[in-house]
């Protein structure tokens, strides 16, 4: 069986056959650093890092390249407005995604790329471009010519024709386009804004043009896989295509995009508050239940967002973890098995079927508790090491990092469940004892203690288990 993708570009699922065999090269457009992220920021991240999990499960070398959009007019403005520089605030949000990435489980990008680290590859290319016509320097802005470039239009599928009734770039000033529709590459600074000089004066760049600068800086002229949200198809990825393909590069393969998570059906925005910041919500729901939220329906689908599925989410994630507690207890300290079973695979092989594959799961916990049930020993045993395997593939192991350990602890990174363990061993030790002697009043003494403390005693055939609420 065969990975098939499906290609915003060809409207199409295609089967992947990656530029050099065994390798696989991604570039995400990662965030514009200007606020702390919420839940919805968050959602490609997760996304992303299962299909990349799944293509290194296929046995390919993955390169993930996510950048930093740290330079722009929102972050320049916000800088105003705190009397900081903009590096700041930038650096500050900076921070704040990535502990929101590793919190929800995200693997590290290969490398996280940096606008403003950029800006000698931007100057070249924009020269490049100039020189071969698709670009011109107006004003100290430059211009992309848009209709210099007959295939303007083949990924979001239109000719700029067609574009007149819809908005021109609206952040950069028309007075000097040679035709509305041309779109910036560079922004001539104004006064007291952040610039690097250029050959045609100082200025500052546009978005566009810092991705296509990066992925030719990490990824070469070809790569397998570029991603973004579904909002970033017009403009952002269009003219990075544009850019990108005038300049000589073959850029990417396939385009693969994400859905948003949605709030009353329309794309959460920044002007929601706190509510749904990453860093609220994990006050109140284990960071593996916001990965399971947000990575088990299928990437191009919209989550709509509403405190009942995530409530729907804690409960269903409860539902495999206890099968995976209990199945510990009976068989002990299991590995993830060596592969998937074909089912799982078949869905994540057609454009990362994830909601086919969690479906695969579900089979799998009930048949290992019907083992549990049935006292099949064997069966649990191979039933377990399939569900934590697929439950690697989703980055949903509670037995590997970052969640063993985690106990609530939010991804602060201290593993206190050995010490705890140890300190609840003693006093189940001294429960037991008192039970033994028949001490019921002590016995149930040090139960309650331990309750009020947040752990929860409950005996089983196999001796007492014990967990911490939430
Ligand atoms: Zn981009």
């Amino acid at each position: 069986m065969t990975l098939r993708l499906y290609d915003t570009a060809a409207r199409a699922t295609r089967e992947f056959v990656p530029v050099t065999p065994g390798k696989v090269s991604i570039y995400l457009c990662g965030a514009t650093v200007q606020a702390p992220p919420h839940i919805g920021h968050i959602r490609s991240g997760v996304s992303f890092d299962i299909a990349r999990r799944w293509l290194e499960h296929r046995g390919y070398a993955v390169t993930f390249v996510r950048n930093v959009t740290d330079i722009d007019d929102k972050i320049i403005r916000k800088a105003a407005e705190q009397g900081v520089e903009t590096w700041r605030v930038a650096q500050a949000n900076e921070y704040a995604f990535q502990q929101a990435y590793r919190v929800l489980g995200c693997e590290d990008p290969s490398v996280e790329p940096r606008a403003t680290g950029h800006i000698p590859e931007m100057i070249a290319m924009m020269q490049a471009l100039i020189d071969n016509g698709h670009a011109y320097a107006a004003g100290g802005d430059v211009y992309f010519r848009v209709r210099s470039f007959p295939e303007y239009g083949a990924l979001a599928h239109f000719s700029v024709d067609d574009l007149e009734e819809q908005p021109v770039d609206d952040v950069a000033p028309t007075t000097h386009k040679e035709d509305p529709h041309d779109f910036t590459l560079w922004k001539a600074s104004k006064p007291g804004e952040p610039f690097w000089d250029t050959p045609w004066g100082p200025g500052r760049p546009g978005w566009h043009l810092e991705c296509s600068a990066m992925a030719h800086r990490y990824l070469g002229t070809n790569f397998d896989i570029h991603g973004g949200g579904v909002d970033l198809i017009f403009p952002h990825h269009e003219n990075e295509q544009a850019q990108s393909h005038a300049f000589g590069d073959k850029f990417t393969n396939y385009w693969m995009h994400n859905g948003w998570v949605t709030l009353k059906n329309e794309k959460m925005s920044k002007s929601l508050g706190n509510s749904v910041l990453v860093t609220e919500l994990a006050k109140q729901y284990r960071p593996v239940v916001l990965r399971y939220y947000l990575g088990t329906p299928h990437y191009r689908s919209m989550i709509e967002y509403t405190e009942d599925s995530l409530r729907e989410a804690d409960a269903a994630y409860s539902r495999i973890e206890g099968f995976v507690t209990r199945a510990l207890e009976t068989v002990g300290p299991t590995e993830s098995a060596a592969d998937v079973p074909a089912a799982f695979a078949e869905s994540m092989d057609d454009d990362f079927g994830v909601p086919g594959a969690v479906a695969v799961l579900y089979n799998t916990v009930r048949e290992g508790n019907t083992a549990l049930a049935g006292g099949d020993k064997e069966g649990v045993a191979s039933h377990l090491a399939s569900v934590l395997k697929m439950l690697d593939i989703l980055g949903l192991n509670p037995l590997a990092e970052p969640w063993s350990g985690a106990a609530g602890a939010a991804g602060s990174g201290t593993d206190l469940r050995p010490v705890v363990d140890t300190l609840v061993k003693v006093a189940l030790e001294q429960r037991q004892a008192a039970r033994e002697r028949k001490d019921y009043a002590a016995s149930d003494a040090i139960r309650d203690q331990l309750a009020r403390a947040g752990v929860n005693v409950e005996d089983t055939p196999s001796g007492p288990r014990w967990t911490v609420n939430q």
